[in-house]
Parts: C-alpha cells; structure tokens; sequence
C-alpha cells in the first residue's frame, strides 16, 4: 500500500454536500400547521382535525411518501407540481398559508424554519431561471457566429473564382 492510500485512510474524507432528508422535520410542521388553523377556524381543539382536515391531511401524507422528488423534494406548499389533485393542493397551501402565520405566535422556530425552506425553494427557482438564460445567451452567440461565418464566406468563394 503506497503512502497516500495511506494517508487517503487516515485524513477525513471531503465531504460531498449533503443531502438532507427534510422530510419528517416538513411533515411535523404540516402535521402542527393544519391543527393551528383547522383549530382556528374549524372549530375544534387540541391539535384535533375536523374530517375535512383529516382526509387532506392523510392524502398529502401518502403523497409526501411518493414524492417524485425524493428526500431532495421542495417543500410542498411552494413546489410547481400539484401532486394532491388540483383543488387538495390548492386547499393545501391555503391551509398552509394562513397556518403559518399563526404558526409565527405559538411555533416561531418552526414557522421560520419553514419560510427559509420556502426561501430556499425561491432561491434554487431563481437559479434555475437564470441558468437557462444564460443557455440562452450562449445559444444566441452561437447562432451569431455562425452567421457571421456564413455572410463572410461568399467574399472567399469570390476570390476563387477570380483566380
Ligand atoms: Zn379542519
């Protein structure tokens, strides 16, 4: 065994960035979310669900476990894809929304913690927009270039002729 396998044992390993499984932290907040608000304004107690909160509540459970996405998953409440069925979903982030700022009084942690995963889901969003536009670019400069080539050619082609 040479020296630097070695070493390679021995030194820690450059780590790879991460990839957290956010799920079950998400799932709470979704869990304690939807008792906030369906105790404010459904007129039960205790962190108990209505019916109503209660069938959502097991569709975006059973959905969250099919994610598409993986552990790697947006958060639901600000991902593109309606995977509950368009009116759950939009009842979902409803929910959520008016959820979440009482969630501010009575779970300030986990309320903020939710908006920087929001945050986050805007930012990579941004990225990915940018990203493409500057493929844009690059596409553009190519088609330029091309162009360029192709109006300068003829001129050769001319002076072959000539001699
Ligand atoms: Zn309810």
């Amino acid at each position: 065994m040479g020296i630097l396998d070695k070493l390679k044992k021995i030194l820690p390993k450059r780590k790879e960035p991460e990839l957290k499984n956010t799920v079950p932290k998400e799932k709470e907040n979704i869990r304690t979310t939807f008792g906030v608000y369906c105790n404010a304004n459904h007129g039960t107690t205790d962190k108990k669900l209505c019916p109503k909160c209660t069938a959502l509540l097991t569709t975006v459970m059973l959905k969250m476990q099919r994610c598409p996405y993986g552990i790697a998953k947006p958060i639901c409440d600000a991902c593109e894809t309606p995977c509950f069925g368009e009116n759950p979903t939009k009842e979902f982030r409803d929910i959520m929304k008016s959820g979440q700022k009482k969630m501010l009084l009575s779970h300030p942690l986990m309320a903020v913690k939710h908006k920087l995963a929001s945050l986050g889901v805007e930012y990579a969003k941004m990225q990915r927009d940018k990203n493409s536009t500057e493929k844009q670019k690059a596409q553009e400069e190519k088609v330029k270039t091309k162009l360029a080539n192709a109006t300068r050619s003829p001129k050769k082609s001319k002076k072959r002729k000539k001699k």
